[in-house]
């Protein structure tokens, strides 16, 4: 099996190389090649996503990717900056289906900024849809204003937009993932205002009705970001679109304490994928050897349950990371008193052994 390596920017490499070395404790033969992106791939071929990186993403089984972007960037016309990477990528392979788990290892209860008994034992499954919606509809850019009060200024415009089979497609992969799980989908949308997503609601209920074993519910996205913070565990798998996924996940993955604990999978239909942890590149800890690398470990776990078919070893990662936040090892994102600091370094190493 052929996974593709693309650390990036910041700390990607730092966290990226923990997660290789997992890989290779787990005995499996793996062929792994590693190539630039973002950033990186700026800097040595003028290009975020350059033309090799990208024939290996393609040919690979997997791609594990690190984190992309940094600051001195940013002044980069929009199409070079190290970000188009990752929206080439997901564009290119057809990665539509992007999971965040978010889940609070009850060692961690109090890194979170929440209440412990609201957030213990907290385990949810958010199912974002990833190639459409107001993210890339089109038309879209800033024009003259053509009527209404404002007729005649400059406006800033984009089209928020959904086929029929992009919702269809998603709801399926919500589904099955609920059927592994508790068994319950809620889908957020905003039919009470939009028409993108009253025609959301209309196909998600009809896909449900392939599933009879799952319940589902609809909720508004502003009751769902209300209800994320006063009482998550009431959720198992949300699906959402593009937008409200990417605010939602981000509001998930802070109930758990520290975005360096959550990873990610973005899958296409037939479940290849990109794996990367939730979080950026990190540029204010790059090259200081802090950055926790767990989230980065725990999606090369989701690889190999995803896209690589071994739920086996992905258990085996997940059950390591366990021991050495049980054994109470902690990067500094994670660290309370009473705890023992480490360093990205050291907690790679601590999972390999727990692993062995
Ligand atoms: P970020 O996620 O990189 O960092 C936010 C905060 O979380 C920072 O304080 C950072 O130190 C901390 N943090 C993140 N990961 C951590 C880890 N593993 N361990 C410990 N602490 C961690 O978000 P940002 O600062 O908004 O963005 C930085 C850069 O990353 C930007 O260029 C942004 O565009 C890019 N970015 C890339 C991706 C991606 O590659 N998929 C995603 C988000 C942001």
């Amino acid at each position: 099996m052929k996974i593709a390596i693309l650390p990036g920017d910041g700390i990607g490499p730092e966290i990226t190389k923990q997660a290789v070395n997992v890989l290779n404790a787990l005995g499996e033969r793996f062929e792994m090649e590693e190539a630039p992106v973002g950033g990186a791939g700026y800097a040595a071929h003028g290009h975020p996503l350059p033309e090799g990186t990208l024939k290996l993403a393609k040919e690979a089984d997997a791609v594990l990717f690190g984190a992309v972007g940094d600051f001195k960037y940013d002044t980069l016309e929009r199409a070079l900056r190290p970000e188009q990477a990752i929206l080439g990528l997901r564009k290119e392979l057809g990665l539509f289906g992007n999971l965040r788990p978010a889940i609070l290892y009850p060692e961690l209860a109090g890194a979170s900024t929440l209440k412990p008994e609201v957030v213990s034992g907290l385990d949810i499954l958010i199912v974002r849809e990833l190639t459409g919606d107001i993210y890339f509809g089109k038309p879209r850019g800033v024009r003259e204003c053509p009527d209404g009060p404002f007729k005649g200024e400059r406006e800033g415009f984009d089209t928020m937009r959904y086929a029929e089979s992009e919702i269809r497609r998603i709801a399926h992969v919500a589904f099955q993932a609920a059927r592994k799980r508790s068994k319950r989908v809620t889908s957020v949308d905003k039919a009470n205002v939009l028409e993108t997503f009253q025609f959301w609601r209309d196909i998600v209920t009809d896909v449900h009705k392939e599933y009879a074993d799952v319940e589902l519910d609809h909720m508004y996205v502003d009751n769902a970001a209300m209800q994320l913070v006063r009482a998550p565990k009431k959720f198992d798998v949300i699906v959402t679109g593009n937008m409200f996924g990417d605010i939602l996940s981000d509001c998930a993955a802070m109930l758990t304490g520290s975005i360096g604990m959550l990873p990610s999978a973005s899958l296409d239909a037939n479940n290849k994928g990109l794996h990367e942890p939730s979080h950026g590149s990190a540029p204010d800890i790059a090259g200081k050897g802090i950055a926790n690398p767990l989230a980065t470990i725990l999606s090369a776990a989701m690889m190999l349950r995803y896209s690589l078919g071994k739920a086996e070893q992905a258990d085996r990662i997940e059950s390591a990371v366990k021991t050495v936040l049980a054994q109470g090892l902690r990067t500094p994102d994670i660290y309370e008193p009473g705890t023992s600091k480490v360093g990205t370094e050291d907690m790679g190493a601590a999972v390999v052994a727990a692993l062995r």
